[in-house]
């Protein structure tokens, strides 16, 4: 029943993007003017559930919800408490949810309620003038709300920073300290080149061998093989004593260890972050009320996934990678 791609890999992590809308335009991330998706167009939280649910069925352990923002969608709680059966029937391992915190003060408590456990915060800078800048519409104040509703839910928070060329370079060591500070953990990651927007790319490209080699000037680092399941390498900072995560898809091709698979909120599956290929799974899903046909969909598309990613930032390949934005899948 697993699900084993064409290089033997299996298919156990499954992250879901529930609306491509956000309340945030974060630059690296998005243009300004978005189109979005028409409502009609989106699964209804009953046929994501269903989705789901074949997957899990078929041997995904560990599920995540991500976006756009997924809290910024209609009834977003009535999802996870659906989803969260698996978690009491043992069939799911681990539920959980990547967040700007805009609305986390608002659901922290019920995400604990339904057995979320830890959940990723996107964060990028401490200073809310900075941080208004790089998400034009965000406000830290109910960010830094947002934490603090997660941590009071006794939710383990880990905070995500894309490292950014001349804008918070100089800033991560003190973001390291207060994070670890808090008992959360920080990871940092490539910008990747995915969609237009409405900054150049090569200015903000920051590899994270340059990153690390600037932290080892304050911090004692060391290399440890703490692994999560994901693409992260983790170091030990001995200063702060916490963990600290470099997400490297520029720098570092991670893709033989890949476990996992992206569906969007219209139902297309993409089995690489870094690859234009998809497969449809609303036309089998609506087609039938059984779940054989999006199941033999599912098998097909797994059939296909890709080695890897070939993602390229420089001066003369100046455009993206791949077209879709990363609201469109979620990271
Ligand atoms: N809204 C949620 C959030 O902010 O975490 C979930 C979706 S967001 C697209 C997921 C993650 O992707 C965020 O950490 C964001 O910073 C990151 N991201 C967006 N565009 C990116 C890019 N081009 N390269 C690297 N990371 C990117």
């Amino acid at each position: 029943m697993d699900m084993i791609d064409p290089f033997g890999r299996t298919i156990s992590y499954l992250r879901v993007s529930v609306t491509d809308r956000c309340d945030f335009r974060c630059t690296y991330c998005m243009a300004e003017d978005m189109a979005f998706l028409p409502k009609k167009d989106l699964l209804s939280l009953e046929e994501l559930d269903r989705l789901c649910t074949v997957f899990i069925e078929k041997g995904v352990r560990k599920l995540r919800l991500t976006g756009g923002e997924p809290l910024v969608r209609k009834n977003i709680m009535h999802l996870v408490r659906q989803i969260s059966r698996h978690l009491e029937s043992g069939a799911l391992e681990e539920l959980t949810l990547t967040t700007n915190g805009s609305q986390l003060s608002r659901f922290a408590a019920e995400l604990a309620d339904c057995g979320v456990k830890r959940i990723n915060v996107s964060l990028d800078t401490l200073d809310p003038e900075k941080f208004r800048q790089i998400t034009r519409w965000g406000n830290l104040d109910k960010v830094m709300d947002g934490i603090d509703a997660a941590q009071a839910a006794g939710l383990k928070v880990k905070l995500n920073a894309v490292a950014l060329k001349d804008f918070n370079d100089a800033e991560l060591p003190e973001m390291l300290r207060w994070a670890h500070g808090r008992g959360m953990e920080l990871t940092v990651i490539e910008t990747m080149p995915m969609g237009e927007i409405d900054a150049d790319r090569t200015d903000q490209y920051l590899p994270l061998s340059l990153l690390r080699a600037a932290l080892e000037r304050q911090f004692t680092l060391t290399d440890i093989p703490y692994k999560t399941g994901g693409p992260a390498r983790y170091v030990h900072v001995a200063e702060t004593g916490g963990r600290l995560g470099f997400i490297t898809p520029m720098t570092h091709n991670f893709c033989e260890s890949c476990n996992r698979v992206r569906l969007t909120c219209t139902g297309t599956l993409y089995m690489c972050l870094g690859q234009e290929d998809a497969a449809d799974l609303r036309a089998p899903l609506r087609a039938s009320e059984g779940n054989e046909l999006v199941a033999d969909a599912i098998d097909e598309a797994i059939g296909r996934k890709p080695k890897g990613h070939d993602f390229i930032i420089d001066r003369r390949t100046n455009r993206p990678s791949v077209s879709r934005h990363m609201s469109v899948t979620g990271g």
